[in-house]
């Protein structure tokens, strides 16, 4: 069987990083197999949609280098892919069910229809949902609708007896009685568009998707949907609904956890391959123990049988943890062409850069590497050598464990060493002793000799190694920021 698997969102909003991990299971198994995948937009509901998600779908999956076979844009032989492109289509099928005696036109109007929910809310009836009101009308009551020019739905008969039951691969088989399912949901509306089950349904088997993987949110439309295969006479597919993303409280994943744009996460300095890599990890794994992956090697050896029947939680820490790494494997290159949008942004450097401020980022770059977790990252890190903020609040300078007059004693004779032993031009290893000899005269930690010496220098209490953020700077005005800084210090 050639596998043929899709991703079909609804541009009503930005992608969601759950919304990308369907995407990217979609994507592997279909490249594992040989197979085609398939990008489909499910648009029909004309009010939510908006030209920036459409945007932010495809600019999305482009920059995680996420290439459909077919679909918009690139065109296939089951186009078009966008479902508003596709109304004759609907119309057609809807009406040939109609013709079948499976579907039929409902002429009720909102307030009856708004009248019986009512009162069935009011009875608390066991009974919910459509009463079936215009099942079986006869030919002279619908000319009579038509005559007064209403403009009737076209709702489907879901039988009253039995049960449905559909197989999913990692669920097994899930069953419905059939009185269970909202009785005779509309499937095209008075104004000739399709409802999500019916272009959805139509589309899949169109497009002769063989295996439907898609959130677990969907499984109670499985029961309907596999009635309307059955009444259009058609193959069901091979369904997979992927478990829950949460957060590690176990709710759902939302704005409250943090970020769930994926553009977010681009903003902030996230590089692609990290994304693909932990996101492919969120709900699948090959072994239980392998924990980095390309997206070449993903494309080669995503199972279906990888992926965990339980929720999966999303930990933003070990994506961090994940992008740090990624950084680090970046050559030095490509991260100064990542990291100077960001100090462009920040006002630090100019767009182009000059040639100083060229030969400073790529200096800057090798130090930082190793203190990055995310791309912006860069701001904090290297203001210092852009801008000259020093900081005014003593209770900075002052490490745990360490108090004012100490920390006077600890700057003014730690720079003292620091800026005499880098002239004389002693080793790094030999000036740290001396500067641990310091801390353990004045009885402190050795932090409480660095942290001053380091607020001082880059004007932040996090930053760059010592040695290199003074390199960067150079060794005159990391001085002059000693003496400063020590007069800061010293001020009543
Ligand atoms: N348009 C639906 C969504 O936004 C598709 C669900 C499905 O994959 O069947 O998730
Ligand atoms: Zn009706």
């Amino acid at each position: 069987m050639d596998v043929r698997v899709r991703y079909a969102p609804s541009p009503t909003g930005l992608q969601h990083i759950g919304g990308i991990r369907t995407a990217l299971y979609n994507y592997f198994f279909a490249r594992s197999q040989g197979g085609k995948f398939i990008l489909r937009v499910e648009d029909t509901d004309r009010e939510r949609y908006s030209d920036e998600s459409l945007e932010d779908l495809y600019s999305t999956l482009d920059w995680l280098g996420i290439k459909w076979d077919e679909g918009p844009v690139v065109g296939g032989p089951c186009g078009p892919y966008i479902q508003s492109e596709r109304f004759d289509i609907y119309k057609q099928y809807a009406q040939q069910l109609v013709k079948e005696g499976k579907a039929y036109y409902c002429y009720c109007s909102a307030e009856r229809l708004e009248a019986l929910r009512k009162e069935q809310t009011e009875s608390k009836s066991e009974y919910q949902g459509y009463d079936r009101h215009c099942a079986n009308l006869t030919d002279e009551e619908r000319a009579e609708y038509e005559r007064q020019g209403i403009k009737p739905v076209i709702r489907f008969r879901v039988p009253t007896e039995g049960k449905t039951t559909f197989h999913d691969i990692l669920m097994g088989d899930i069953s419905r009685r059939n009185r269970d399912i909202s009785p005779d949901p509309i499937i095209l509306k008075s104004d000739g568009f399709p409802t999500y089950h019916l272009a959805n349904v139509i589309d899949d088997h169109l497009m002769g998707i063989t295996h439907i993987m898609r959130a677990q949110e969907w499984i109670p439309s499985g029961p309907l949907h596999v009635l309307l295969y059955q009444a259009f006479g058609w193959e069901i597919p091979q369904y997979c609904h992927l478990p829950m993303v949460m957060g590690k409280d176990r709710q759902k994943l939302s704005k409250r956890h943090g970020s769930t744009a994926v553009r977010d996460f681009r903003a902030k300095g996230y590089l692609p391959e990290a994304i693909i890599n932990y996101v492919a990890l969120v709900g699948w794994s090959l072994d239980g123990s392998t924990e980095f992956f390309t997206r070449e090697e993903l494309e080669k050896c995503f199972t279906l049988s990888g992926i965990h029947k339980s929720p999966a939680i999303f930990d933003y820490k070990k994506l961090d943890w994940f992008n740090g790494q990624y950084i680090r494997a970046c050559s030095d290159e490509r991260l100064v062409s990542l990291i100077v949008p960001y100090l462009q942004e920040a006002g630090f450097v100019h767009d182009p850069m000059t040639e100083e401020e060229s030969s400073k980022v790529a200096a800057l770059v090798k130090p930082a590497k190793e203190r990055m977790k995310v791309l912006s990252d860069i701001v904090p890190l290297s203001a210092f050598i852009f801008r000259d903020e020093p900081v005014t609040d003593k209770s900075v300078y002052i490490a745990k464990g360490s108090d004012e007059e100490k920390t006077v004693k600890a700057l003014s004779e730690g720079s003292r060493i620091l800026i005499s032993g880098l002239k004389e031009g002693k080793a790094q290893a030999q000036i740290e002793e001396e500067l641990a000899a310091l801390s353990t005269a004045l009885e402190i930690k050795v932090n409480g000799v660095f942290q001053p010496i380091r607020v001082a220098i880059t004007n932040s209490a996090v930053s760059l190694p010592l040695f290199d953020s003074i390199e960067l700077l150079g060794l005159d005005e990391a001085e002059r920021r000693l003496c400063r800084g020590l007069s800061i210090l010293e001020e009543k």
